[in-house]
């Protein structure tokens, strides 16, 4: 019975472990078609960032941009000197509106400006 048993757990599918995204980068924030920013201001990034990196004020969308939700983040900073690069952020967000694939920059010289704010975060 023993063979069997190893036998068994031989031939069993192995589990992967993949990493959460498959690139790593600076976080910004994606544009739906109209080129608005496609956050909703929903908070669920910020709310599964382990590094608490992620701060959002929600404001109402202008009628002329309601493409994809009536709210949008009117701040959106993301503290890159505390970000971690785990892609929880992008796991979270039911709308594609957040990735990890910015460019890093190469080198700072002022850690402020490692604090990115929303249209620096519209930057790829
Ligand atoms: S990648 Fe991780 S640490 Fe960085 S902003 Fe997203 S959730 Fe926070
Ligand atoms: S980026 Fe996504 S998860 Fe974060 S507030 Fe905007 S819509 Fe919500």
């Amino acid at each position: 019975m023993a063979i069997w048993r190893t036998l068994v757990r031989l031939l069993r599918p192995r589990v992967r472990l993949e990493p959460a995204v498959a690139r790593l980068g600076r976080p910004r924030l994606t544009l739906n078609d109209a080129g608005v920013v496609r956050c909703t201001a929903c908070a669920l990034c910020a709310a599964s960032c382990p590094s608490h990196c992620i701060d959002i004020v929600a404001g109402s969308r202008l009628p002329h941009d309601i493409t994809s939700g009536e709210r949008m983040a009117q701040t959106f900073q993301v503290d890159l000197a505390r970000c971690v690069q785990c892609g929880l952020c992008v796991e979270a967000c039911p709308v594609d509106a957040v990735r990890l694939d910015g460019a890093l920059p190469a080198h700072v010289s002022d850690v402020q400006t490692l604090r990115l704010d929303l249209e620096a975060l519209k930057i790829i």
